[in-house]
């Protein structure tokens, strides 16, 4: 089964963009994920192919219009049954947790915001999951698609080429990640730890794991206490 993902979008050019390669960029070509951009603005009938207006109640910008937005959300086949997402400033923080359980289905559908967002009717009666990337606000939802796509893409099946590799990364075990070190030996007076070019492997897992423990505590406490939202 390939992972399809559709995106909705003002700015279908902007895709696949940086997932068109390296790793992702090869698992495309060789049809192991799919992306099928969406003009928005195709779906609108008017004259002017308008996709906003003025938002109700007054303010500044432009709200998407909810009728051109669920017929584009409509014109994806009836049953289809992947999951519908947002990307919203609003929405549930995306954590490496939901990345996993997007990347063992079908496939997604993004919606990418532009302007002040889009009327909160489409959202409400097209269901959708609204998922933000970071408490910071971008200019539209594509980079934040392409973001969320990124992780997804890069855990699927076969993409990553050293299988290995995509497994003990920041977040997979809840903690982050110990720090990673190569040749030279010696870099501007800084050795490799010794433990590291030991060949013990018992004690270079002790190190790692006391190190992703002591930067956990460090820089991201939240992991440890539980109040993290993964
Ligand atoms: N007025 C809105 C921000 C609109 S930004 C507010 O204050 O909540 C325009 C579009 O960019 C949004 O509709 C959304 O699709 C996207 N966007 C901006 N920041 C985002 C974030 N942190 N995560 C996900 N999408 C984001």
């Amino acid at each position: 089964m390939t992972f399809r993902a559709t995106i909705l979008t003002l700015y279908p050019e902007m895709f696949p963009g940086h997932l068109g390669h390296s790793l992702a960029g090869k698992a495309l070509e060789r049809g192991q994920w799919a992306i099928e951009p969406v003009q928005i603005r195709d779906l609108a009938e008017d004259r002017h192919r308008t996709v906003d207006d003025t938002p109700a109640g007054g303010g500044a910008g432009m709200v998407l219009k909810p009728d051109i937005l669920a017929k584009a959300i409509d014109h994806i086949s009836a049953d289809d049954h992947r999951p519908r997402l947002l990307m919203s400033p609003r929405g549930r923080p995306l954590t490496q947790k939901r990345v996993r359980e997007l990347a063992t289905g079908e496939g997604v559908v993004i919606v990418c915001g532009r302007f002040e967002g889009v009327d909160q009717r489409v959202i409400e009666a097209r269901q959708l999951e609204e998922v933000s990337i970071g408490d910071y606000i971008l200019s539209g939802g594509e980079p934040a698609a392409l973001t969320l796509l990124d992780a997804v893409v890069r855990i699927l099946p076969g993409v990553m080429g050293n299988a290995l590799s995509g497994t003990h990364e920041s977040f997979e075990d809840g903690l982050l990640e110990y720090p990673h070190y190569t040749r030279p030996q010696v870099f501007e007076g800084r050795e490799i730890p010794a433990v590291l070019t030991s060949g013990n492997h018992a004690e270079i897992d002790r190190w790692r794991r006391e190190q992703a423990l002591k930067l956990t505590a460090e820089r991201r406490p939240d992991l440890l206490d539980g109040s993290a939202k993964t």
